[in-house]
């Protein structure tokens, strides 16, 4: 498996496929041709919800070339998020490539995987992982330390206020978000009650929102954001650190070991299914999400290795199925809200991993889940897929 740095990276919303992903495809096509001029071709997800995904616009913001971007409705790829860029000079075509987009920014080149990268875990699963820390006794961020070497700490703590940054940016933020919808930004409303509530369980619960939304309505507005694992779901991890490390003073060494928690298990969702939502529905995306943050309390409730990964399954398994279905096509309905109920929903599943460990064996792992989490988005319709064609995009108007 390669960096965990590949689960969170730092980018402009809505879409770490739809706005990160071309993005970087069409850094590609800059760095590597003179252009004069671009055609830009999007298929499947990409040409369905790409206008409310932001990605004509990103795609326009960074060639170097003026350019022209056909929606292909028709043309079916293996993969559904899938464009072609072709690149010309005095009108002579001089280079083309075909990218796919495959999930939280990350790009493939012609059928290729990234050559730069290189491999860094010698394990891809998480019972691999689990057996090789138990007989080097070694906790899960122990694990990620070990074979990511030093340099990953500077990375985490960039990575850390970068998240933190999306939160506090969102909460002093009112107004519209943009786009059709014309939905109002509510984190800062949502944080005002919060603080004024009695109740000390509604309170933290509100709170935790308040940072959820905030940081999915930065990305919602094409703001910077963190991947976690993808834009779609980056309310998630940050909200809970925010609200663990202002509201409940867990210190930030202690979170961002957790964070590391948070990045394996992503790593893992990703090699051994998807993280795409176009590829597998929103299971992919706020379960991913949920089951990192799941793990990363559990870690940082000093959790052992074994909770850990039942918190991380049952923050998975209980969104398998989870269909992706954003009205009109922005990252909005049901996206926002699901990272809030996603972010509670961890904490959750960390309470009661705690618990259950000492009462019961886990019978499903976190691997079967996974494997799970694949085969049903494999059966998952195109229409609840990332493409806007079906679920609460054709019920809501
Ligand atoms: S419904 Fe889920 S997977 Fe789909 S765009 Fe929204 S957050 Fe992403």
């Amino acid at each position: 498996m390669y960096s965990i740095t590949e689960i969170f990276k730092i980018g402009p919303g809505p879409s770490s496929s739809h706005t990160f992903g071309p993005m970087k495809a069409c850094e590609y096509m800059n760095e590597h041709y003179k252009a004069d001029f671009f055609e830009v071709t999007l298929y499947g997800s990409l040409a369905l919800t790409g206008k409310g995904h932001l990605t004509d616009y990103i795609i326009e913001k960074t060639l170097k070339a003026p350019c022209q971007i056909h929606f292909d409705l028709k043309t079916s790829c293996l993969h559904p998020n899938t464009m072609k860029i072709d690149a010309y000079y005095q009108q002579q075509k001089i280079g083309s490539h075909l990218f796919v987009s495959i999930g939280g920014g990350q790009i493939e080149i012609d059928g290729k995987k990234n050559k730069e990268k290189k491999e860094v875990y010698p394990h891809s699963t998480m019972d691999d992982i689990q057996k090789y820390c138990k007989s080097s006794h070694l906790r899960l961020n122990e694990y990620v330390n070990q074979f990511e070497g030093k340099e990953i700490n500077e990375v985490m703590q960039n990575i850390f206020q970068a998240m933190m940054n999306s939160v506090s940016s969102g909460l002093q933020t009112t107004g519209l978000l943009p786009g059709k919808l014309k939905l109002e930004r509510v984190s800062h409303a949502l944080h005002q009650s919060a603080l004024s509530c009695d109740d000390l369980t509604d309170q933290n619960a509100l709170l935790l929102a308040s940072y959820a939304y905030a940081a999915s309505e930065q990305n919602a507005s094409g703001n910077q954001v963190v991947t976690a694992p993808t834009m779609g779901s980056c309310g998630v991890i940050p909200a809970l650190l925010y609200h663990y490390y202002f509201d409940l003073k867990y210190p930030k060494e202690t979170l961002i070991e957790g964070l590391k928690v948070a990045g394996l298990i992503g790593l893992l969702i990703q090699e051994n299914a998807t993280i795409s939502g176009a590829k597998a529905g929103c299971q992919a995306e706020i379960g991913a999400a949920c089951a990192m943050g799941a793990a990363m309390i559990g870690y940082c409730q000093t959790q052992t290795n074994e909770q850990i990964e039942c918190a991380a399954e049952m923050g998975l398994e209980h969104h398998l199925g989870l269909t992706c279905d954003p009205v009109g096509g922005y990252v909005m309905i049901p996206c926002i809200e699901r990272n809030a109920v996603a972010a509670q929903r961890s904490i959750d599943c960390a309470r009661l991993a705690r618990y259950l460990r000492n009462v019961k064996r886990n019978r499903v792992s976190f691997d079967m889940v996974v494997q799970t989490m694949n085969l049903t988005g494999n059966k998952l319709p195109l229409e609840l897929k990332e493409s806007s064609l079906g679920g609460l995009a054709v019920v809501v108007k």
